[in-house]
């Protein structure tokens, strides 16, 4: 058959195909500023706390997720799971601590093992505005240390991490949820408890009482939230050691001016919580999707995947939701300012505008121009269209005494000056240290 048989005709493409999934999306300029902006903002402070970056594969053995909650709904219901042309079963990572330790496990390295994460995520959910079937999360973990200041430490790293960016309208919420020694006793309370008062509820309620009865506690069903409103409490039942842990995270935490609210009823979504767990929501998202991020204390984990005990807490921020929160702000602090410094404008030809270009860019400026040798008129139109903040153009008139013109695009009254060709980039980067102070945050 001859090879254009078997191409489609270009009416019989479904449109639907050649569409990002349902549940994500794309992320195009100008908007991937923010985005630069958010996992810079996050680098920045990783580093300067002493967090190595860990980049780990988007897909694992499915059992290395599985050790992170047989009970929850991200591992029972919406994994990403398929066999491998060899016939291994893997999974899209769906959470972002697993892989870390599966890392940890493997490699040995000392402790205290401190690292920091940017990976997508990959839930089968049902998507709405800030829940997604793949989201990004930025993240951080510290394994080997049980220290309560290394609570205090992970919380203050993304408290700040929040307050850089400019989101004020943000709550941490605070639990525990207790060691091995305090929590079978409080889930065998929780329990009897749940099944005397809930026995009207129906077979789902009592099933997922027998499966798990923490994971009811934020259930959000309204006819369950009196019984579990009244429930018993984790933080009545703390064994001293946690109870001792846990105020001692909360004394760091005032000495630190980090505000919190004890909120005994967050568990989170995974079973491997214990100790502190947290988690920071946003007064300016909608109720059912304010979590800008959280996490807490997984002591276990490490042993759970053949490990050596290794008392670890981390957490994870999605990018996403910090997104649309920030947008939501009142004093939304986006950056506006430009990251072009110069469109470079060629009245010349023969290579001006490659040359002046390289210079420009070699010399740490943004720099941009046009290609395909347009008119000036359409380079200009260009220029104006880039967001760029100079124009910098080479005429014939300039070029005779080794000068460009410049002119400010911001200013449409703006007229043109001249400035020698040498100086030009030192003028440029004096204006752009300008810029930065009136946008901070800019400089990543
Ligand atoms: P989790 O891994 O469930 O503890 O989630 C950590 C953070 O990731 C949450 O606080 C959200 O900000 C974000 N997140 C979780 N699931 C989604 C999702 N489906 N879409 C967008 N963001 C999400």
């Amino acid at each position: 058959m001859p090879e254009g048989d078997e191409r489609q005709d270009a009416h019989d493409v479904d449109p639907s195909v050649f569409r990002a999934p349902i549940g994500t999306h794309d992320v195009l300029p100008p908007d991937s500023e923010g985005w630069i902006e958010v996992v810079a903002t996050f680098a920045r402070r990783a580093r300067r706390f002493g967090y190595g970056l860990v980049v780990t594969p988007v897909f694992e053995h499915l059992e290395v997720f599985q050790r992170v909650g047989a009970s929850t709904d991200v591992v029972r219901k919406e994994m990403y799971e398929f066999d491998d042309k060899g016939g291994r079963r893997l999974a899209l990572r769906p959470e972002g601590t697993a892989p870390v330790v599966r890392a940890y496990v493997q490699h040995r390295p000392a402790v205290p093992w401190k690292v920091w994460y940017l990976a997508p995520h990959f839930r089968y959910e049902r998507p709405q505005r800030g829940r997604y079937r793949q989201h990004w999360q930025l993240g951080a973990e510290v394994m080997g240390v049980d220290d309560p200041d290394v609570d205090v430490e992970v919380i203050a790293l993304a408290h700040g991490f929040y307050r850089d960016l400019g989101l004020e309208r943000i709550r941490l919420l605070l639990n525990s949820m207790g060691d091995a020694a305090s929590r079978p006793a409080y889930v065998a309370a929780l329990r009897a408890y749940l099944l005397d008062h809930g026995g009207s509820f129906g077979e789902e309620f009592r099933a997922r009482v027998e499966q798990n009865p923490l994971r009811l506690l934020d259930a959000k069903r309204p006819e369950w939230q009196d019984v579990i409103e009244r429930a018993p409490q984790l933080t009545e039942y703390l064994s001293d050691a946690s109870a001792a842990h846990f105020e001692q995270v909360q004394q760091g935490l005032r000495a630190l001016g980090i505000g919190y609210e004890l909120t005994p009823r967050l568990v989170r979504g995974f079973d491997y919580y214990t100790a502190t767990t947290f988690e920071f929501v946003s007064d300016s998202l909608d109720a059912a999707q304010n979590a800008l991020g959280g996490g807490g204390r997984y002591d276990q984990l490490a042993e759970d995947m053949g490990g050596p005990p290794t008392p670890s807490i981390g957490f994870g921020v999605g990018i996403e939701r910090v997104l649309i929160a920030r947008a939501a702000e009142p004093g939304d602090r986006r950056p506006s300012g430009s990251r072009l410094d110069a469109f470079v404008i060629d009245a010349i030809g023969d290579g001006a505008a490659t040359l002046l270009a390289a210079e420009l860019r070699e010399a740490g400026l943004a720099a941009d121009r046009a290609y395909g040798g347009r008119s000036v008129k359409a380079q200009w139109k260009l220029a104006d269209r880039s967001g760029a903040r100079y124009a910098v153009m080479l005429g014939r008139r300039e070029a005779e005494h080794d000068a460009v013109a410049i002119k400010d695009l911001r200013d449409p009254a703006g007229t043109q000056r001249e400035l020698p060709r040498r100086e030009l980039a030192g003028w440029l980067q004096a204006r752009r240290e300008d810029a930065r102070h009136e946008t901070p945050g800019a400089d990543w």
